[in-house]
């Protein structure tokens, strides 16, 4: 599945906010939201002035962006999860968001496996975890309720999981996951809205594709 591999830091300036798409970088001051807070592009510091009132459309259109962006999601398997959330019970925004959070590359950097759910998505991709005891390597395979995510054998005996083995005990993990021993981590139940704490408004991105 295609990914996006343009510079990052533009996706946050674009969207005015910091997304903290590059981990610990993102906390310091080399952060390039903390020093050109500005559009990005040869106009983007002029145009910042001289922006009106946004329109309806432009704010759904943001708001479905920064969803995008924040999760790593190409347009068009953002708009397949929208789909699948519009024939679930419940309402559209909360599934859509329930979806993202399910993705096996979310959940990594959720557990604290990851420092961005980019460098998540390469760890995936690398084949260093198994789901349910069977090797994975798909940053969108979505976990359910009951499944365990852990350490290939193999890629245990790296330096990096030795590190993280190390102080994992003390990890602050989501309340619907749970992370146990060995790195050992499992899925205790679908997360509610209360339980995502991105910026988001979903209503905006459900208005945009219910145009
Ligand atoms: Fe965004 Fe992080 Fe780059 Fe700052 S360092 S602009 S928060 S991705």
């Amino acid at each position: 599945m295609a990914r996006y591999t343009g510079p990052v830091c533009r996706l946050c300036r674009r969207e005015g906010e910091k997304l903290f798409l590059k981990g610990s970088r993102c906390l310091t001051p080399k952060c390039s939201f903390e020093r050109r807070s500005y559009p990005p592009g040869q106009h983007g510091r002029e145009n910042q002035f001289r922006r009106g009132r946004a329109s309806d459309y432009l704010l759904q259109l943001r708001e479905k962006q920064k969803a995008r962006r924040i999760y790593g999601v190409m347009e068009r398997q953002f708009r397949n999860y929208f789909r699948r959330s519009t024939q679930q019970v419940g309402l559209t925004g909360v599934n859509l968001l329930v979806h993202l959070e399910r993705r096996m590359d979310n959940v990594v950097y959720r557990l604290g496996l990851a420092t961005s759910r980019a460098h998540a998505r390469q760890l995936v991709q690398h084949g260093h975890f198994m789901l349910n005891g069977r090797k994975t390597n798909i940053p969108s395979a979505l976990v359910s309720p009951g499944d365990t995510i852990s350490i290939r054998p193999e890629s245990s005996r790296r330096t990096y999981f030795k590190e993280l083995r190390q102080d994992f005990d003390d990890r602050q993990v989501p309340r619907w996951l749970s992370a146990g021993s060995d790195l050992v981590c499992s899925v205790s139940r679908l997360p509610a809205r209360d339980d995502i704490d991105v910026p988001l408004n979903e209503q905006l991105i459900v208005e945009y594709y219910s145009r």
